[in-house]
């Protein structure tokens, strides 16, 4: 079976290296979220790509569900110490992926090309690809006005009210060097579980069109995110944050959703809006979780 994954970075991450484990290489590809990234004392910053490709590899921080494992902060300690930004942490080992991100790009190599030399040297076997070679930048318009997506995520914690969301650079910026190719041999769209909003509004809005059968994961559950602002960011702009509101929001693309266990009792109701469904458990808290989900999503698949 051939699979596209839309992904962002610790929902998306974590479905994604269970899909790696259950589809071949050159059966899986992973489009990921490139609106996050930012500049930031000169170095180009990609987390949600980063932290897939830390996830495949094998070399993910499972306790912050960013950076690597086994860190160390000689860097943002002597950084601290000369007064320097340490809203953003970045450790050592992290460092060398910035750096040389950043000085090829500043050669002129696409983020595309990079991220695949990237991962042969991490031992990753499954293509991934940022959305687009060229920059989109995900603006929240807040309460407080409208903040870059770091300020707003990281720096300011997620505090200030959610108005909006805008993709700047979205409409120049078309998909990657092989995510149509990608698209157009997929027997299906995964959308991993990831933020709709901030991690997966961003990947449709580069790519545009996909003609293929989307099947979508809830990040949602029993109301509450797993992790992160996706259900603060619901209730901000009014919407009661649930399995339900998710499939809502992917009514146009999805033609199959996955819920949690938790929420069965939405089902009737999200069959009135996307009218296949599999209900499963779909907390991922260890790596056999991972695997399990992933079939259970390829199995839905097939049977769709
Ligand atoms: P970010 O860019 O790092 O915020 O990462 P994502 O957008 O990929 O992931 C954030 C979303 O993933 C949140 O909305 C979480 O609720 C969701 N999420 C994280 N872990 C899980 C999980 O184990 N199961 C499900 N269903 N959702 C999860």
């Amino acid at each position: 079976m051939n699979i596209v994954a839309l992904a962002g970075g610790v929902g998306g991450a974590k479905l994604a290296h269970g899909l790696a484990q259950s589809l071949e290489p050159e059966e899986l590809t992973i489009i990921v979220n490139t609106g996050d990234d930012f500049e930031h004392m000169g170095l180009y910053i990609c987390p949600d790509l980063d932290t897939v490709c830390y996830t495949l590899a094998g070399l993910a921080n499972p306790e912050t569900g960013w950076g690597r494992a086994g860190e160390t902060w000689n860097f943002m300690e002597n950084l601290e110490k000369l007064g320097g930004a340490s809203w953003f942490r970045l450790g050592d080992k992290d460092m060398a992926t910035h750096l040389e991100r950043t000085r090829r790009l500043k050669e002129g190599e696409s983020l595309s090309q990079i991220t695949e030399d990237f991962c042969a040297a991490w031992g990753i076997k499954h293509k991934v690809l940022p959305m687009s070679d060229l920059p989109v930048r995900t603006m929240v318009n807040t309460d407080e006005g409208e903040l870059a997506f770091q300020e707003y995520f990281v720096h300011r914690r997620c505090e200030p009210r959610v108005k909006g969301f805008r993709f700047d650079g979205v409409y120049a910026a078309g998909p990657a060097s092989g995510a149509k190719e990608a698209l157009d041999l997929a027997d299906a769209v995964i959308i991993c579980p990831s933020n709709p909003w901030v991690s997966i509004d961003p990947i449709l809005r580069v790519v545009k069109e996909i003609n293929k059968p989307v099947v979508a994961i809830s990040p949602i559950i029993g109301g509450t995110a797993v992790k992160g602002p996706a259900a603060k960011m619901y209730a901000e702009m009014g919407i009661e944050p649930s399995a339900l509101a998710v499939a809502s929001h992917y009514r146009n693309i999805a033609s199959g959703f996955v819920l949690d266990n938790m929420d069965r009792e939405l089902d009737a109701g999200i069959k009135n809006i996307i009218m296949k469904t599999l209900v499963t458990d779909t907390l991922m808290k260890t790596a056999e979780d991972r695997v399990r989900l992933a079939k259970d999503v390829l199995h839905f698949i097939g049977s769709l």
